[in-house]
């Protein structure tokens, strides 16, 4: 027998067919919102990249949850109760997704923590069970087999693409809507390999424009591998001079080497005559649609403090389009998380997933989704938003290993609060557990309860949900 289905939350939005494409979903998720009068996060609109600031008017959620204390352990007897078998020893009815930075990884080596919490969801856990999950990081820059062997080996596990989404996954829905796009970011010009992996025709890197004229970045010289690597953009298109070749959409797929240059670069595109090289608008309204791969400002890497990401870059173009057209507004996407259509789009993999991998070919979607992370402003605020729209339950768990600095206030405030990834691998399990013995379904599998919890249900009342750890042996 599988998980009994919990009771299902009033949806604020019945969940519409699912979309064909990200790019689909982009668009739909942005109608849905509209509709609604909720505002996406991270669009339209400039958020401030101090941590401690008060929550926003469009924090569609934080209202409605609280940062939880740990509850106090009971000292009660620890005893047992039979609960239900699941298929196949895989829980069918919950699932978990994990940034990475901040909250697996940091500087390149896993957080101890880590490793333990990849067993107990791999079935090193008193029940037995083992728990779908996915990986959902706004980072990126690699293939994503890369990204997943570099995984692999710091977390002792055996990752898959199938399971893993970085910031740049959802542009390859793009691949087919534009011909000539610019591709900034990235390590030399593992950005451009990365992209006509997806399927984009003719790739244009900032190296390439460089090469075409120096002038165009002053202080910025190519090293000869560059110049080496870098497209001869005339002969390629069959042009005669710059202004022949038109950049049709600008992806940032990861994060700049060389901010200087790259916003001279994007800055141009998007002040040109209809995303035409070398010229220039003078009405400023024409240029490509710019798309950035997130909308993080700070991310959790080796330094003591947190550094500046791909949003702060994004900032500075839109802030600086305008301080150089007399007050026009540049208008830019990004992508990853918070934006709710991230989330959709790891719905779907997170369907395939527990399908191929683990047999369950139900239609339904796991009944709660638990997503762990570091930053409140991605990771948190994307999972509150996401669980605003949807049928299932998605239940934000904020770590202090990362960017979230302890003793502060998130932003956007978690429905949990705890030290590490192992805590909260624990913590949702504990969760699911209690939600299972509060059900009628007990026949089978062995929970451990302590007296207050079996009290409960032999009484026939749910477990507090949210202070259950007070109703379980913590043994
Ligand atoms: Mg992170």
């Amino acid at each position: 027998m599988s998980l009994p289905i919990p009771p299902q939350r009033p949806s604020m939005c019945p969940r519409q067919a699912s979309s064909s494409s990200f790019a689909d979903a982009f668009d739909d998720a942005r109608r849905k919102l509209d509709e609604m009068g909720v505002q996406e996060p991270g669009e339209d609109e400039v958020l401030s990249p101090s941590l401690s600031a008060s929550s926003s008017a469009t924090d569609v959620s934080a209202a409605t949850a609280g940062v939880e204390s740990p509850s106090p352990l009971s000292p009660a007897t620890p005893t047992t109760v039979p609960i239900t078998p699941m298929v196949e020893d895989v829980a069918d009815n919950f699932a978990f997704a994990f940034d990475i930075d901040g909250v697996l990884i940091r500087g390149g080596r896993p957080i101890p923590e880590a490793v333990e919490a990849m067993k107990v969801l791999n079935g090193e856990n008193e029940w037995g069970v083992k728990v779908p999950y996915i990986f959902l990081t706004n980072g990126g820059g690699k293939f994503e087999t890369e990204r997943c062997h570099d995984l692999s080996e710091q977390l002792e596990i055996d990752v898959r693409p199938g399971q893993f989404i970085c910031g740049h996954t959802p542009m390859r829905e793009f691949a087919d809507r534009y011909g000539t796009v610019l591709v900034v970011g990235g390590e030399g010009e593992k950005c451009r390999d990365v992209a006509e992996s997806y399927g984009f025709r003719d790739v244009v890197t900032p190296g390439d424009i460089l090469k075409a004229n120096a002038h165009t970045a002053p202080f910025r010289k190519l090293t000869d591998k560059e110049h080496a690597n870098s497209r001869d953009l005339l002969a390629r298109h069959g042009a005669e001079k710059l202004s022949d070749i038109v950049i049709e959409a600008i992806f940032v797929f990861a994060d700049s080497r060389d901010w200087a240059s790259d916003l001279q670069i994007i800055l141009d595109i998007a002040q040109s005559k209809g995303g035409r090289l070398e010229t220039r608008s003078e009405t400023f309204d024409e240029g490509p649609p710019i798309y950035f791969s997130h909308n993080d400002v700070l991310w959790s890497a080796a330094h003591e403090h947190a550094r500046l990401g791909m949003g702060a870059l994004r900032r500075i173009v839109e802030t600086v389009f305008e301080d150089t057209t007399g007050g026009k507004k540049l208008k830019t996407h990004a992508f990853g998380k918070p934006q709710v259509s991230t989330f959709e789009f790891a719905t779907r993999l997170l369907q395939q997933w527990r399908a191929t991998q683990h047999g369950l070919r139900q239609t339904k979607p796991p009944a709660t989704v638990y997503f762990v992370g570091d930053t409140p402003e991605s990771d948190i605020r994307g999972t509150n938003a996401m669980d605003a729209i949807s049928e299932n339950e998605w239940y934000s768990i904020l770590v202090k290993t990362g960017v979230y600095q302890p003793g502060t206030e998130p932003k956007y405030k978690p429905r949990k609060l705890v030290d590490t990834v192992l805590d909260a691998v624990n913590h949702g399990i504990r969760r699911e557990m209690a939600r299972l013995a509060s059900g009628k379904d007990t026949g089978g599998r062995i929970l451990p309860l302590n007296d207050v919890g079996l009290k409960a249900v032999a009484e026939g009342q749910s477990p507090d949900i949210e202070g259950q750890d007070s109703f379980l042996t913590m043994a």
